[in-house]
């Protein structure tokens, strides 16, 4: 099968890999309008479920990407200055540009042919392929030709983040919520090597512009990042390795969904088919996840449109969860007013249960004295999921004058 694939992020690098393992006949080029070796980001978190895919996939780079990952160990909640830890779970971090260095290298060695600098606006740029795939990330330009045929859907999150990085070691995941004039500022914070994290702030906009970052310089505002977070960093300095002119980087997250993930031969996958929030660390997952799927369907079928709507039905099943866990993570930390004034044990429990259906329709500390009693029950949860929405009318109809 003679395969163009446009971006060379972790989604086209798996789907290609998987595709020549499958078939070493399999004719690949990948075109990325990058150079090689750069990307944007920094660090990335992922857990066992992703390792254990990768090691089934590929055991090669999967040995390769657990060797280049650093294992962080439990949460860390800090408001104020005030520390609650939780000690269990843990997961791995990676650098970005090193995952992408692994899939690149096993790439080429199997046979696929990466073109750097190339970067493509329209399918007429590409050679006639029997499969084209759309891996583009978020800013798919393939994607944005035939919107409406993919029957697209963008929902821009309230909340500003940076994505930084620096050379203070989290080895627990942390969350850092810092007070200023100008309202809430916090990060989320991990190591994803023995001497960098990846420190992403956020704000709610109101905050942003108080602070000045709207027309504040890169320099100036990474050192005002450095003073408002200077218990955290303990001197270490804040880095970017993006710049928006000479400002720093600051976006709002999109939320992307496609009613459909494939016309003609032209088939979306990773953050070109859809976005799940930082906040739940998983974009890199589905990504691959899509790929794996896509190889599958397309090795499994002889006619491709079938193939695609196979890959399409299975994935869109599969984004459901995640798809969910993602926006309701997302809406707890542009609601951060509603939950920060509570003390250091119950915001830890609320800011854990950030996922929870049940949350936003409840006011926090019925959630909360909730959440520590029956809701420890498995069947209670259930129920008290289903009914959430009512609740939280009849609560809210109460409150009416
Ligand atoms: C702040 C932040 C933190 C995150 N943290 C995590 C995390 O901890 N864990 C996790 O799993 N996920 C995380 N993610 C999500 C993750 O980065 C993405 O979901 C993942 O990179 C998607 O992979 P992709 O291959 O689909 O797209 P991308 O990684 O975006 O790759 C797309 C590639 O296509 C190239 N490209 C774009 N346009 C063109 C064009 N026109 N022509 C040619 N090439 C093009 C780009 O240069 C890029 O190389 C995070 C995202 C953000 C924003």
């Amino acid at each position: 099968m003679k395969i163009a694939c446009v971006g060379a992020g972790p989604a086209g690098l798996y789907f290609a890999i998987m595709m020549k393992l499958r078939d070493a006949e399999n004719d690949i080029t990948i075109f990325e309008r990058n150079p090689s070796g750069t990307t944007h980001g920094w660090g990335v978190v992922f857990w066992d479920d992703l390792l254990n895919s990768l090691n089934s996939n590929d055991p090669q780079s999967a040995r390769e990407i657990v060797e280049h990952s650093f294992y962080w160990t439990g949460q860390v909640v800090d408001v104020k200055g005030k520390q609650r830890v939780h000690n269990e779970g843990g997961g791995y971090g990676i650098c970005r540009r090193q995952l992408m260095a692994i899939l690149t290298k096993r790439a080429t060695e199997l046979g696929v042919r990466i073109q750097f600098e190339r970067e493509i606006a329209d399918i007429n740029q590409l050679p006639h392929a029997d499969l084209i795939v759309a891996a583009e990330g978020v800013g798919s330009q393939l994607r944005q030709r035939h919107a409406d045929q993919f029957k697209m859907q963008v929902n821009v999150g309230r909340n500003k983040y940076v994505w930084l990085g620096t050379t203070q070691v989290f080895a627990a995941f942390t969350f850092g919520f810092v007070p200023t004039k100008a309202g809430w500022i916090w990060f989320h914070a991990y190591a994803y090597k023995k001497d960098m994290s990846t420190f992403i702030v956020e704000c709610a906009p109101e905050t942003w512009e108080r602070l000045g970052f709207d027309t504040m310089n890169a320099s100036d505002s990474l050192r005002l990042l450095e003073k408002l977070f200077e218990q955290h960093l303990d001197g270490h300095q804040l880095m970017t390795n993006t710049s928006k002119g000479n400002k720093l980087p600051w976006l709002s997250f999109r939320t992307l969904v496609n009613g459909t993930w494939h016309i003609d031969n032209i088939v979306l996958i990773g953050d070109a088919a859809h976005t799940t929030h930082f906040a739940i660390g998983s974009g890199t997952r589905l990504a691959i996840e899509d790929a794996i799927a896509l190889t599958n369907a397309v090795g499994d079928q002889q006619d491709v449109h079938a193939a695609l709507k196979v890959y399409e039905i299975e994935r869109q099943r599969a984004l459901t969860y995640p798809g969910r866990e993602a926006r309701l993570s997302a809406q707890w930390f542009e609601s951060l007013p509603r939950y920060i004034s509570f003390d250091a044990p119950e915001f830890f429990t609320l800011l854990l249960n950030r996922r929870s259906r049940l949350m936003p329709h409840l006011p926090p500390r019925l959630y909360y004295k909730l959440h520590t009693t029956l809701l420890r029950h498995p069947v209670l949860r259930g129920l008290c999921r289903w009914a959430a929405p009512i609740l939280g009318s009849l609560y809210r109809l109460r409150l009416q004058p």
